[in-house]
């Protein structure tokens, strides 16, 4: 990995002020636990002359409950969120994928923020400069071919972000702080199908905090993913599942997954699932509508055949273990 360039860092203390920095220089980055970013910065896939440090930003890094639901400030660590009795009793997948994500230590600097705002990965594309160069780059950065798909014009790279898909089966909500002000929309609305430009953000603005709705009386949750290494890696694969019941048949069922598609993915079509029993050929259905619906490509040094088979699987394996 190459040293670190000579940079400018800002450290201003509120939302607005961090704004008005980062409009006033078209090179700059947000920079939160830099668990991501530094990484980036140092293989120069990013070549920021600024840095705005969030981290003295106190107000948005609470965790409160109020008479909607709970508000994530954008900048609680990764680690808060893994054990916290709010989020372990109402929002289990949320606490479960929090605790996922890397190790301990990324976990005590990364930011709920910067897990959502994660850049896209591929395995052309998180290396160092001299490998990506002597491969004449790719289309995400500095090249004009895809080596994962060469004969098209769109980047596959995957999102493989942890917690994403476990806010989005609870329908979670952001707010976005801009020059233009500020607004709230849903967490999957933050993502589009593209590798290369995979957020909605507009011009300079920032995830000030995230909503979660209550969570519906009986509903449960959970997390899982597929990676290479148990200790530290980012999922290959990732899968949320809430799950209500009623009398031994669905009643509500949301699924999402990550890092097969370059967005974290709600499932569609398991709306036809409500009012069936969790029987052998309903949970064989679902995870056959799961497969289907991930599109990985070859952006892992896994086979995306295998992927897809897993999420699937893992999609399987959690809504039994969640039926009571
Ligand atoms: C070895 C290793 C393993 C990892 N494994 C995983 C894993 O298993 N799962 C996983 O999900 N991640 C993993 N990561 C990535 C990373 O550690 C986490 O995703 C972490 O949550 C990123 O948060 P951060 O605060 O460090 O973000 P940063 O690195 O500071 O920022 C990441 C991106 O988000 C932007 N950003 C940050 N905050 C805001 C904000 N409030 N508003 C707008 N933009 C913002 C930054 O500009 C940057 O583009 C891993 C990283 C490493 C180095
Ligand atoms: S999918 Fe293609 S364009 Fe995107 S990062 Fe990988 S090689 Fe580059």
């Amino acid at each position: 990995m190459e040293n670190m360039p000579e940079f400018t860092l800002h450290r201003p203390d509120t939302a607005a002020e961090a704004v008005k920095l980062k409009s006033s220089d078209s090179t700059s980055r947000y920079l939160a636990g830099g668990t991501d970013m530094i990484v980036n910065v140092r293989r120069g896939i990013e070549t920021p002359e600024t840095m705005i440090d969030l981290t003295a930003i106190a107000d948005i890094a609470a965790i409160a409950t109020d008479g909607d639901g709970l508000r994530i400030g954008a900048g609680a660590k990764l680690a808060d969120l893994a054990v916290d009795e709010t989020i372990i009793r109402e929002y289990p997948a949320v606490a479960q994928a929090a605790a996922s994500v890397a190790g301990p230590t990324h976990r005590a600097y990364g930011t709920i923020g910067g897990n959502l705002c994660l850049d896209t990965r591929c395995l052309f594309y998180n290396q160092s400069q001299w490998w990506r160069e002597s491969n004449n780059f790719c289309l995400k950065h500095k090249g004009d071919v895809c080596h994962v798909a060469p004969g098209g014009k769109r980047c596959f790279a995957a999102f493989s972000g942890d917690v994403a898909p476990a806010m989005m089966v609870y329908e979670a909500k952001i707010d976005l702080e801009g020059p233009n002000g500020s607004r709230t929309i849903p967490l999957a609305d933050l993502y589009r199908n593209d590798g290369m430009d995979h957020l909605t953000l507009e011009q300079d603005e920032l995830l000030v905090s995230i909503r979660l709705p209550k969570a519906g009386p009986g509903a449960v949750s959970a997390y899982e993913k597929s990676r290479v290494r148990g200790s530290i890696d980012f999922p290959l694969a990732g899968c949320a599942v809430r799950l209500t019941e009623d009398d031994g048949k669905i009643a509500d069922l949301r699924i999402a997954l990550t890092a097969v598609n370059p967005y974290p993915q709600m499932v569609n079509g398991l709306a036809d699932f409500i009012g069936k029993a969790l029987d052998d050929d309903a949970l064989d259905a679902i995870r056959e509508l799961v497969q289907k619906q991930a599109k990985p490509m070859r952006t892992t040094t896994v086979r995306p055949w295998y992927r897809r088979r897993v999420v699937g699987a893992l999609a399987r394996k959690l809504t039994v273990r969640l039926a009571g």
